[in-house]
């Protein structure tokens, strides 16, 4: 999905304006269990355009200086959005801080829209027209707490996202891997090790064509790019108060790959931490393939414990690719590289309308939709709209609630496997 980023310091009115974006006109349209409160992402539907926004601004000024925390965001911005949102306070006027961001975001190959927030009165009309000093363009006045103009706001924005997601697909070279996981479960330690493999090479420096941050792994007999990985590979520190950085760094990875390989540690059960990971990369729509790492220590009491332990905590994706691998012994990491393939495979699966409307008429008449105030919805048609990851439309008489739509899922599933890849469903109601 197109992404859309919010930027801006601290009390500028980012959440509010967020909410705008998700608020009575626009519509949350994937809202997945398990989600907490410090979520980033968002998916959201306004004007028939489906988007994702970014709130950026979560992170704790105090814990590392303001400076630095909005060049941050604003790098990280223009790295994985389609359009970037840049938040000013009006009445208070551009600070060093904005100047900083406005520095950076005037290099952005994707469009800028500057917002001059707090434009409540006709004094903060003459601050807005003030901020075209950044160089930004024409700041754009409103009001988030009355509302106004917000509705233009987002026209605009919407006007300026791209008619299809951005395409990745057409780039040439290996496919892009997001190694992520918290902090500790061996994300390094795996790197290593798949560079220190005799059959495959770390190449960051030699390739002119290798972005110096990825890095370039021979697996199973093909290259790989794992994106993202200077970090891993200088282990820079995750001291306290980088928490947040580290989950926009993962946000980032999941952004720029295909396939994210989440990398949970077998001797510990699967925290909150580890399920927030899987989460940002089935909102996101990538392939998943989990990893369990520390193979090595687990004795035979402990390996079942964790069977139990995944069949309790990782239901939701029962469907992901799930490998066993030792970073420190090497055990299982050559069978990652047909782990990825098959993910992607599952990933890029797109089904011909006539089979897949064969079988779903078949499904409904067995298992027809429940009936809500009397009435069942008729099922009319179905049509797989999108691959990477796949979603479905189906199109219907009336709504189908959640648990009809998780049964086609699992049936879509059953009949078309899928396997690796998070599929959607939604539905278009027509009389
Ligand atoms: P990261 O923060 O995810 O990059 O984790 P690291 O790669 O720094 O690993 C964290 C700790 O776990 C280190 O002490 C590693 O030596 C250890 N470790 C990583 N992988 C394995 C493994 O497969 N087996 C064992 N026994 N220890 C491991």
């Amino acid at each position: 999905l197109p992404v859309v980023a919010i930027v801006g310091r601290p009390n500028v009115g980012k959440s509010t304006l967020v909410n705008r974006f998700l608020g009575r006109r626009a519509a949350v349209v994937q809202d997945t269990p398990g989600v907490t409160r410090d979520r980033i992402a968002y998916e959201a539907l306004w004007n028939g355009k489906r988007f994702t926004v970014v709130d950026t601004g979560g992170w704790d000024p105090k814990a590392s200086g303001l400076g630095a925390s909005i060049t941050r965001q604003a790098e990280y911005a223009m790295k994985t959005a389609d359009v970037i949102v840049f938040v000013v306070d009006s009445q208070v006027g551009a600070t060093d801080t904005d100047l900083a961001a406005a520095r950076i975001l005037r290099r952005s190959d994707r469009p800028v829209v500057l917002v001059a927030n707090k434009v409540d009165d006709e004094r903060s009309e003459a601050g807005a027209a003030e901020l075209w000093s950044l160089g930004l363009g024409e700041p754009q006045p409103v009001s988030a707490l009355h509302g106004r103009a917000s509705g233009d706001l987002l026209d605009l924005v919407l006007d300026a996202l791209p008619e299809a997601p951005r395409e990745q697909e057409e780039e040439e070279g290996p496919r892009r891997v997001a190694l992520v996981g918290r902090p500790n479960v061996g994300k390094s330690s795996l790197l290593n090790r798949l560079a220190r493999d005799e059959r495959s090479v770390v190449d960051s420096v030699a390739g002119t064509t290798v972005d110096p941050v990825d890095s370039i792994v021979t697996l199973g007999g093909e290259e790989w790019r794992f994106v993202d990985t200077a970090g891993l590979r200088r282990k820079v520190n995750t001291a306290s108060g980088m928490e947040y950085y580290a989950s926009l760094r993962t946000e980032a990875a999941i952004q720029a790959a295909e396939v994210a390989v989440v990398l949970l540690a077998a001797d510990e059960v699967v925290s909150e931490q580890d399920q927030r990971v899987i989460t940002q990369v089935i909102e996101a729509g990538r392939a998943l393939v989990i990893a369990f790492n520390k193979w090595d220590v687990l004795d035979e009491d402990r390996r079942l414990q964790l069977e139990r332990e995944v069949e309790r905590d990782l239901a939701r994706v029962r469907w992901a690719s799930r490998v066993n691998v030792s970073a420190k012994t090497g055990r299982g990491v050559d069978k990652l590289a047909q782990h990825l393939r098959q993910a992607l495979d599952s990933w890029e699966t797109r089904v011909p309308t006539a089979e897949l409307n064969t079988y779903v008429r078949a499904l409904v008449q067995e298992t027809p939709p429940p009936a809500r105030g009397g009435r069942a919805p008729k099922i009319k048609y179905v049509t797989q709209a999108d691959v990477r990851p796949p979603r479905f439309v189906v199109f219907s008489t009336g709504f189908l609630e959640a648990g009809y739509r998780r049964f086609l899922e699992r049936k879509l599933r059953e009949r078309f496997g899928f396997h690796g890849t998070p599929i959607e469903i939604s539905v278009r109601v027509r009389e």
